[in-house]
């Protein structure tokens, strides 16, 4: 990279490190996509005129709220709320909604500023932004989490609408969550708006495969970049972390493909079953009683439940980080690497730390970015998006079938870009330039806004 473009990243970056202090995950998300963009300015040197970088890095808006409720016992809680609202040149903001004690404005931050560029790269027209809350929907009667839900939107309805910001699902915000939310959404504003909220059950305006979508199409993803090199999932060996939402669907578009699924943990230890995961009990176990993924053992004695231990230890072919940021270092992916992993699609978001993806680019074997691989879910959103808008309601198949292709576009658009900037096989690097190109000719479209 030039001396002066470097130069200048390297400043823009301090001064975000200036501007938002004490949050690691956001400067760690910023960072791993400024440090590819050297190439891009160099192209185009009215980005850096008109400092696009720098106000990309800047969110548009963000609202912090009290979300105040009163539990089974009576007894009045107090949880902060959040939504980000981080760039809208694309289309209204965009982005799920977290519900988990580890959320900070931080963590939303990191999250909306990686939604931006997933958002730009899946095609669609969607800005990017994401929410949540500190409070914990583990072991909460559903009484509890209605009355948070129904507190949660009595705040957030004034800042949303299909035109303006359209939130979702993520950690802990399911169908019931997207219930209870759009519930009191519709009794507060007077209006059936489907299209203010995606992820919605299909029985009143949710979309078909949007379940499915994240998990199926990271596992599209990890298709396509093995197809490149000639190599089929058919026969492999897989390990999956997480048991929520992308992490189940990823285990069932594994198991269609003939890839045998070892593992899969949730956050208080994995489960390896040698023989291959028996998908019905994990989900009876997760969607149904909502316990925990140690119970996999209660029917299959042969498994092992390891409380607390590293997922990425199990041998395999091909990993899907499927549960959290950061989940996945250095020594993680050595091991992975050592034990013969020959591709990693990434269901979650930033699970893996930088010094985690550099050993896997050193290492050439396939690497998808959950920017560009889990981009299937919000891609889905946009397609619900599409039919609220329309009153339609499309099939399974025809819904699959068109993310499907969109994966298919997405994988091609990152491949094609790197190797267009002699950077063959880096994902990384082709993902967050598609996203960074598309973003910033809009905003250099509107002027300075
Ligand atoms: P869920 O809440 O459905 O599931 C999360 C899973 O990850 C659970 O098994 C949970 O375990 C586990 N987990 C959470 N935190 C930790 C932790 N600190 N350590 C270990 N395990 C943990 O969430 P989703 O499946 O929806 O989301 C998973 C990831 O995918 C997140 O990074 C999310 O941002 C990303 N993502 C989700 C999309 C979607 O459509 N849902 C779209 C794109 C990305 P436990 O059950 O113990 O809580």
């Amino acid at each position: 990279m030039n001396a002066t473009i470097k130069a200048r990243i390297e400043a823009i970056f301090d001064q975000v490190i200036k501007r938002n202090p004490g949050e690691p995950e956001f400067h760690q998300a910023v960072w791993e996509v400024i440090d590819t963009l050297g190439p891009v300015l160099h192209k185009h040197p009215e980005y850096a005129e008109q400092k696009i970088i720098e106000r990309i890095c800047e969110p548009e808006r963000q609202i912090i709220f009290r979300v105040p409720w009163q539990d089974d016992r009576g007894e009045v809680q107090i949880n902060r709320g959040f939504r980000v609202g981080f760039n809208s040149a694309l289309g209204p903001y965009k982005g799920g909604l977290r519900f988990h004690p580890s959320v900070s404005l931080g963590t939303i931050k990191f999250l909306g500023f990686e939604q931006t560029f997933k958002n730009a790269l899946s095609g669609m027209p969607i800005g990017g932004a994401k929410g949540g809350s500190d409070f914990d929907p583990k072991n909460k009667s559903d009484g509890d989490v209605m009355r948070f839900c129904q507190s949660f939107m009595t705040e957030l309805y004034r800042h949303i609408g299909e035109f303006t910001d359209v939130p979702a699902g993520d950690i802990g915000v399911g169908a019931r969550e997207i219930g209870y939310l759009f519930g009191q959404y519709k009794r507060i504003t007077n209006r059936y708006e489907s299209g203010v909220i995606t992820g919605k059950s299909p029985a009143w305006g949710g979309a078909l495969v949007r379940r499915e979508a994240t998990g199926y199409g990271t596992v599209y993803f990890a298709r396509e970049m093995l197809n490149v090199r000639g190599v089929s999932l058919e026969g492999k060996t897989a390990v999956v972390s997480g048991s929520g939402n992308v992490a189940i669907y990823a285990i069932e578009k594994l198991q269609e493909y003939g890839v045998k699924v070892v593992a899969c943990s949730d956050s208080s230890g994995f489960i390896h079953d040698p023989d291959g995961l028996d998908l019905d009990t994990i989900k009876q176990i997760k969607e149904v009683e909502r316990g925990r993924i140690g119970a996999y053992r209660v029917t299959h004695k042969k498994a092992t439940y390891t409380a607390n231990g590293n997922i990425w230890d199990v041998p395999c072919d091909i990993a899907f980080p499927c549960a959290t940021q950061n989940e996945l270092n250095e020594a993680s992916a050595r091991t992975l690497v050592a034990n013969g992993c020959i591709a990693v699609s990434e269901g979650a978001n930033m699970p893996t730390t930088p010094e985690g993806v550099k050993v896997f680019l050193d290492a050439g074997i396939c690497y998808g970015p959950g920017k560009a691989a889990n981009a299937g879910g919000v891609a889905t959103s946009a397609l619900e998006m599409q039919q609220n808008a329309s009153r339609d309601a499309w099939s399974f198949e025809y819904t699959d079938k068109k993310l499907q292709n969109i994966m298919m576009d997405i994988h091609r658009d990152c491949y094609e870009t790197a190797k267009e900037y002699g950077l063959k096989n880096n994902y990384v690097a082709g993902a967050n330039i598609v996203g960074f190109r598309r973003v910033a000719a809009a905003m250099l479209a509107f002027g300075i806004i």
